[in-house]
């Protein structure tokens, strides 16, 4: 005899699950009139029909009528039914496509065969169906990144709630929060010291991304998502947060904190940070995010968990674009830290030689920010001034070398004068221009 789980009406367990089905159908529609042509079949027939239907076929026929989409609601509970089809193999699949597609039909199935039912109802139902899986679990599954089981529950999560209103989405947030415990995780990620507990971080980045973030196509989907992630906990948190979430990876799988105050990084180690900056500050006219909010966490970030190298930190502002890079500049100039700014500022000039960029922008950025200070002779005295004090100090470090400095070192020198003479000519051109026109 098989083990029923719970009905998905909420009734309470029963043994046998033909018992059920009887019960389901009897009491939901009075009558087997619904069942069209399948009236009179014994539920035993009934599920060998089933047994011969795909996934997706399966979803479709429970469409046809309440009665049917009960039965197969009870069918799916099965023990020996969620034994074939919901416990897949997981690590390190050769065709990870046919897993990815198998979740989304069950996501299918499960949305279209809980049609009925209220939200938290069909969320209870659907959930205990996949309560023995260790793969969608937090800190359960050590075959790390070579599972797909979180990208499988992102699938399934995806197709069953494409759709669903505001309020129904949060009411699945605040189901998954309990059901995962997932806030207590966070919690202990970001109490801790950055790269404290290196495994939870990991676990933590690929569950949230691979279930809740990344398989939204439409932006407004994922700012939701991440909203619901970050509201709760204060900038610094939601900085650590985004770290863990964005942030580059080791070799080994690691979040690398230590990175960005040790080592100059390329574009690509920034690239998604920057993506999620600006999709949060593009949405900072929305009712859940202010401009001041969003450059507040970016501040937090660059100094995570150390003031951040002034070229990392440069480049991120440049793929951030123009306009997290002004607001951050400026709320800088508004608490008076013209020397910050203007240092800054000449990593920006710096990594626009370095990576190729107009040298254009770089000018008029700098305008910009002048327009911001009173003292305009006093600001372009200062960025002069960290002009020479950058490349002073790559002198003394390449000195300090000896020969056997670093052949970076040497290439980074050469930029910051290369950085200073374009921008110089740049700006002179542009001034030549605006004289003769
Ligand atoms: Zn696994």
């Amino acid at each position: 005899m098989e083990e029923r789980a719970r009905c998905p009406s909420g009734k309470p367990a029963q043994k046998s699950r033909h018992q059920m089905s009887r019960c389901s159908v009897s009491t939901r529609s009075q009558s087997r009139s619904t069942w069209g042509l399948f009236k009179g079949m014994p539920a035993e027939v009934f599920d060998m029909v089933l047994e011969h239907l795909s996934v997706k076929e399966m979803s479709v026929f429970s469409m046809v009528s309440k009665a049917i989409s009960s039965h197969i609601a009870g069918y799916v509970s099965t023990k020996a039914w969620r034994r074939r089809m919901i416990l897949q193999k997981f690590h390190h699949p050769v065709h990870k496509e046919c897993v990815l597609e198998h979740y989304r039909s069950l996501g299918l199935l499960f949305k279209r065969c809980t049609l009925l039912l209220p939200t938290k109802e069909r969320l209870k139902f659907i959930y205990s169906k996949l309560s023995e899986v260790p793969c969608f679990e937090i800190n359960k599954c050590t075959v790390t990144p070579g599972c797909l089981g979180f990208a499988s529950y992102g699938v399934f999560l995806q197709t069953l709630i494409a759709g669903w209103d505001e309020l129904e989405c949060h009411r699945v947030f605040s189901f998954l929060c309990n059901y995962t415990s997932l806030p207590r995780k966070l919690r202990a990620a970001v109490m801790g010291l950055p790269g404290a507990a290196p495994d939870l971080e990991v676990q933590i980045r690929l569950f949230c991304r691979s279930v809740l973030l990344d398989w939204w196509r439409d932006q407004a989907d994922r700012l939701f998502w991440l909203t619901r992630l970050l509201q709760p906990w204060p900038f610094v948190s939601q900085a650590r947060l985004l770290f863990i979430f964005y942030g580059p990876l080791s070799q080994d799988g690691k979040i690398e904190w230590e990175k960005m105050t040790e080592n100059v990084v390329p574009e690509c180690d920034l690239w998604d940070l920057a993506k999620i900056i600006r999709m949060l500050f593009s949405e900072s006219e929305a009712k859940e995010w202010t401009a001041d909010s969003v450059i507040s966490i970016l501040d937090e970030i660059s100094a995570s968990p150390q003031f951040w190298l002034r070229e990392n930190l440069a480049r991120l502002l440049i793929l951030c674009g123009n306009r997290v890079c002004f607001n951050f500049m400026a709320s800088k100039a508004l608490n008076g830290r013209v020397m910050e700014i203007s240092r800054l500022l000449v990593f920006l000039i710096l990594v626009c030689e370095k990576d190729n960029y107009y040298m254009n922008w770089s000018v008029k950025m700098a305008l910009q920010i002048g327009r911001l200070f009173p003292e305009r002779r006093s600001f372009i005295q200062n960025i002069e001034t960290a002009f020479s004090q950058v490349a002073m100090e790559m002198c003394e470090t390449l000195m300090a070398g000896g020969q056997n400095a670093d052949p970076n070192l040497i290439h980074n020198l050469c930029s910051i004068l290369n950085a200073n003479a374009h921008f110089h000519t740049e700006m002179l051109c542009m001034f030549i221009k605006e004289y003769s026109s």
